[in-house]
C-alpha cells in the first residue's frame, strides 16, 4: 500500500491546482515534521523540568503515573474493570488464573445527557450498570476489586496518595491483560474532560473517590477500587504482557495519547524514590500537543473550525487533527469548502453533508485505501450527494481522506520517533489500541514509515494491544466492509 502523500489525478490540471489550492495545507514537509520533531522534544522536556514555570509552559502535562515498572505475567485472581472514556464504557470481570485469561464484559452506552450533566450523575450512572452487570451475571455477594480505566488527563498523587514503595496487589484493569498496584494509584484527580465528556463539577477532583462514592450510595455491593489508570498505561501494561519489549501504549481512537517508559534521570520533576528499577511511566498527555500555539504553523482553516465547534475549545489541539472524534469533521469542513468553491459535486450541497459531526471518521477510514469506488459512493448516497457525483468528485474525496489521514499516520510516526530517540533502545515495542487504529488500514504503514525514516538507529515493531474479546465482539457491529487491519498483530 502506498505510503506516501497521496496525489490528485484529473483530466483537468488547472482543476488539481484548484483543489490543491484548499487541501495542500494538509501536506506537511519532512521539514515541518522534523519542525514537529523538535517542537515535541522541547515540549517534553518543560512537562518534565522541576521549575513550574517552565511545566506550564507546556502543552504537554507529562504526568507520572508513579508505575515504575511493566508486568511480569504472573498476577492471580478474579477483578472487576471499568473502561470509561472512548465511545462506549465497558464494565468487565476479568479472571486471571494460571496465567490463562478469561473475561464477561458488557458494553453500555452513555446518554447525551449524562455526557454533559454533573459528574455526580455520571458516576450515579456507571454505579447502576455495575449493579445491572452483577446481578445478571449472578455475582452479588462476592466482594471485588475494582481497577478503573480513565482515559482522561489527571494527576496521580496527592496528600492521600502516597508514591508506590512496594508492588502490593496486581489486578486486571480495562479488559488489558494488566494488573496493576494498590496505594500510589488509588486516586486520579481529573485534569480536563475531553472528547464528548464536558460534566460539571468533577474537574480538579479524585474520579476515584467519585466512583467510591457512587458505588455506596447505590448500595449492595462490595466493591473496593484498588487503582485508576489512563488507558495509554493500560495499552503499555497490556503490551508487556505480550512482548517484553513493549515501552510505549498508545491509544489512537476516539481520543489520542501515549505513555512510555522514561528513565528517572530525565524526570527532573520526580519526586519519589530512586529504587531499581529507575524508570517511570509518563502519560505525555499529548493529545494536547498544541494547546499553547506551537503548532499554530500548520494548522488549516479547517482545524481553527473544528477547534472552535468543539466541546472543549483552545485544548486537544493535536488530537483534534486526526483522532476519531475529530477526524470525519476534519474531512467534512473540507468537502464543504470545496462544495463552496464550486470544486465538488458542481457546487451542489445536501443537508446531510451540512450537517455538523455529519461525517464519521469510519467513513474517512473506509474510503482511505479502498480499492473500489465502494466505500466512496457509500458515503456519497447517504449524504444525498451520489446522483451529482462524478468520477473527479469521487476522485476528490478520496484525496481529501487520504490527505488527512496521511497527515495524522505521519504526525503520529513521527512523535514515535522522538520517543525512540529518547529511550535509546535498540528494540522497542510500541502497543497500540483504539478504533481507530484498528479500522483504517494504512495508519499502521503510515506510521512505521515515519518511525524507520526519523529513527533509523533502533528496531522497532507496533502490535496491537487488544483488550480481550469483549471489544472483538463489540466491533464486529462497526466492521461493514472495512478493510481489515492488516497489520503485523
Ligand atoms: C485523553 C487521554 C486519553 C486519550 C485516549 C484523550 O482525550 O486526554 O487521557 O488517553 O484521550 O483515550
Ligand atoms: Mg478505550
Amino acid at each position: 500500500m502506498d505510503v506516501t502523500w497521496s496525489s490528485l489525478q484529473l483530466d483537468d490540471p488547472k482543476k488539481v491546482a484548484d483543489v490543491e489550492k484548499y487541501v495542500g495545507g494538509f501536506r506537511l514537509s519532512d521539514d515541518t515534521l522534523k519542525q514537529v520533531q523538535e517542537i515535541f522534544l522541547n515540549e517534553m522536556k518543560l512537562g518534565l523540568s522541576k521549575d513550574e514555570s517552565k511545566r506550564k509552559q507546556s502543552s504537554c502535562v507529562m504526568e507520572s503515573t508513579y508505575l515504575r515498572d511493566t508486568l511480569h505475567g504472573k498476577e492471580e485472581g478474579d477483578f472487576l474493570a471499568l473502561d470509561l472514556g472512548g465511545t462506549r464504557f465497558r464494565i468487565l470481570l476479568v479472571r486471571l488464573h494460571n496465567h490463562q485469561y478469561s473475561e464477561i464484559f458488557k458494553v453500555a452506552d452513555i446518554p447525551d445527557a449524562i455526557l454533559v450533566g454533573s459528574g455526580d450523575q455520571l458516576f450515579a450512572y456507571i454505579a447502576d450498570r455495575i449493579f445491572d452487570f452483577l446481578e445478571e451475571n449472578n455475582l452479588h455477594g462476592q466482594k471485588f476489586p475494582l481497577g478503573f480505566t480513565f482515559s482522561f488527563p489527571m494527576i496521580q498523587k496527592s496528600l492521600n496518595c502516597g508514591i508506590l514503595i512496594t508492588w502490593t496487589k496486581s489486578f486486571k484493569c480495562s479488559g488489558s491483560a494488566f494488573p496493576m498496584i494498590q496505594k500510589s494509584l488509588k486516586c486520579g484527580i481529573l485534569i480536563t474532560w475531553t472528547k464528548s465528556f464536558k460534566c460539571s463539577g468533577c474537574v480538579g477532583e479524585d474520579a476515584v473517590k467519585h466512583l467510591e462514592n457512587a458505588i455506596k450510595i447505590r448500595g449492595g455491593m462490595d466493591i473496593e477500587v484498588v487503582a485508576i489508570v489512563n488507558d495509554t498505561t493500560g495499552t503499555l501494561m497490556a503490551g508487556a504482557y505480550l512482548d517484553e519489549k513493549c515501552r510505549v501504549g498508545v491509544i489512537l481512537g476516539t481520543g489520542f495519547n501515549a505513555c512510555y517508559v522514561e528513565k528517572l534521570e530525565n524526570v527532573e520533576k520526580w519526586d519519589g524514590d530512586y529504587e531499581e528499577p529507575r524508570q517511570v511511566l509518563i502519560d505525555t498527555e499529548m493529545g494536547a500537543f498544541g494547546d499553547n500555539g506551537v503548532l499554530d504553523f500548520f494548522k488549516t482553516e479547517y482545524d481553527f473550525e473544528v477547534d472552535q465547534v468543539s466541546n472543549h475549545v483552545h485544548s486537544f489541539t493535536f488530537e483534534k487533527m486526526f483522532s476519531g472524534h475529530y477526524l470525519g469533521e476534519v474531512v467534512r469542513l473540507t468537502m464543504l469548502k470545496l462544495i463552496s468553491e464550486g470544486l465538488l459535486f458542481g457546487g451542489t450541497s445536501s443537508n446531510e453533508i451540512n450537517q455538523r459531526w455529519g461525517l464519521k471518521t469510519e467513513h474517512v477510514a473506509f474510503i482511505d485505501g479502498e480499492k473500489t469506488d465502494e466505500n466512496t459512493r457509500n458515503l456519497l448516497k447517504e449524504m444525498k450527494l451520489l446522483e451529482h457525483g462524478g468520477k473527479d468528485d469521487i476522485a476528490i474525496i478520496k484525496h481529501v481522506c487520504a490527505l488527512v489521514s496521511e497527515r495524522g499516520g505521519f504526525l503520529v510516526g513521527s512523535c514515535m520517533a522522538v520517543l525512540l530517540n529518547r529511550m535509546q533502545e535498540p528494540d522497542v515495542t510500541i502497543a497500540v489500541d483504539g478504533s481507530v487504529y484498528k479500522h483504517h488500514a494504512r495508519l499502521h504503514q503510515l506510521i512505521m514509515r515515519k518511525i524507520e525514516q526519523f529513527a533509523p538507529k533502533y528496531k522497532c515493531k507496533i502490535i496491537r494491544a487488544d483488550d480481550g474479546s469483549g471489544s472483538q465482539k463489540f466491533y464486529q457491529q462497526y466492521k461493514r466492509k472495512a478493510v481489515s487491519n492488516q497489520n503485523t498483530h
